[in-house]
């Protein structure tokens, strides 16, 4: 039965009617890539690069940097990788950077807005990305907490001046979608970036304005809540006319119900704990696409979550 189950994994998550979707993994380190990969993970769709921040006293250097990364993509043995650069503050705070105390943690300066002003942070980051491309592994960016065109524009500028310092080929640039004015401009977005990867997490909670930590409210940021999914649908149709893809690396991609909903509303790539591989590719596996755009078309007529998940009792 073990070897059963692990033949399963290793298939590709392909729908009845021949529709492929890619699988990879949340993932943190270099050392959890090949359990990732037993587990029946594509290559990695999210590597949270707190970590390298987060566990010790002092901000890790360029050469560390590197080193992670090119290990990562060497493990990865020629399967993709994106790294989302720093996403501090909100709920990943770092007391050795000294960061001013905010009222308002999640609607302050974190992610992106903190790279932007915090170029010493920035740029020993890319430069150590941007060599580890050099080594031609397939290797994107994303930049997390995006909310303008103007960021993207600047992000952009910094990567091709480093790209060229540094003689390195050209990567893969692409934007977390977390909040929702970016959702809502994703057609003008879609034009300056090379992907959308959907961060159900903290959409989920500036959607529904529920602290996703909140002791007495956080169950209730539900990610199924047709408001989410109507942005996530806005994201995909926005993509589409700059021929852009969109994946989803929050934690709806790892529930089987909600990545069956992903694939109907056109999303190309799903991202989990490697955990929840088997069960989502096993979901996508016994699904049609035709049958899961139908499914998609119901959600998003939905008026609450709860309704939503009711359609689960419906899915062949
Ligand atoms: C998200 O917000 O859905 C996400 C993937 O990012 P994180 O959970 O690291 O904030
Ligand atoms: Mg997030």
């Amino acid at each position: 039965r073990k070897e059963r189950e692990a033949a399963e994994r290793a298939l590709p998550a392909q729908t009845r009617d021949g529709h492929v979707i890619e699988i990879a993994a949340n993932v943190n380190r270099p050392d959890q890539v090949a359990a990732a990969l037993a587990d029946g993970a594509e290559g990695v769709g999210l590597m949270r690069t707190e970590f390298l921040f987060l566990e010790r006293d002092h901000a890790p250097d360029e050469e560390e940097q590197f080193e992670v990364y090119q290990g990562m993509l060497e493990a990865l043995g020629g399967r993709p990788l994106i790294v989302r650069t720093l996403d501090i503050g909100g709920d990943k705070q770092v007391p050795h950077l000294n960061l001013p105390h905010e009222e308002n943690p999640f609607l302050g300066v974190r992610g992106a807005r903190l790279l932007l002003r915090r170029p010493d942070l920035l740029e020993p980051q890319l430069r150590a990305l941007y060599r580890a491309a050099k080594s031609g592994h397939p290797l994107s960016i994303m930049f997390p907490m995006i909310t303008s065109l103007k960021e993207v524009i600047t992000l952009r500028a910094i990567c091709e001046r480093i790209r060229a310092e540094l003689d390195a080929p050209s990567v893969a640039l692409g934007i977390m979608v977390e909040v929702p004015a970016v959702a809502a401009l994703a057609d003008r977005l879609a034009e300056h970036v090379d992907f959308f990867s959907i961060g159900t997490n903290d959409l989920t909670q500036y959607v529904l304005a529920i602290d996703r930590q909140h002791p007495e409210l956080a169950a209730e940021a539900d990610s199924l809540h047709p408001a989410v999914l109507r942005l996530i649908q806005q994201t995909v149709n926005g993509a589409a006319l700059h021929q852009r893809w969109v994946g989803v690396c929050g934690g709806l991609a790892g529930d089987p119900f909600g990545a069956a909903l992903l694939v109907g509303l056109g999303v190309s790539e799903l991202s989990m704990s490697p955990r929840d591989v088997a069960a989502v590719k096993a979901r996508l596996r016994s699904s049609s696409q035709s049958s899961l755009v139908d499914l998609a078309a119901r959600a998003l007529d939905c008026d609450s979550a709860e309704a939503v998940r009711a359609l689960e009792g419906e899915l062949a």
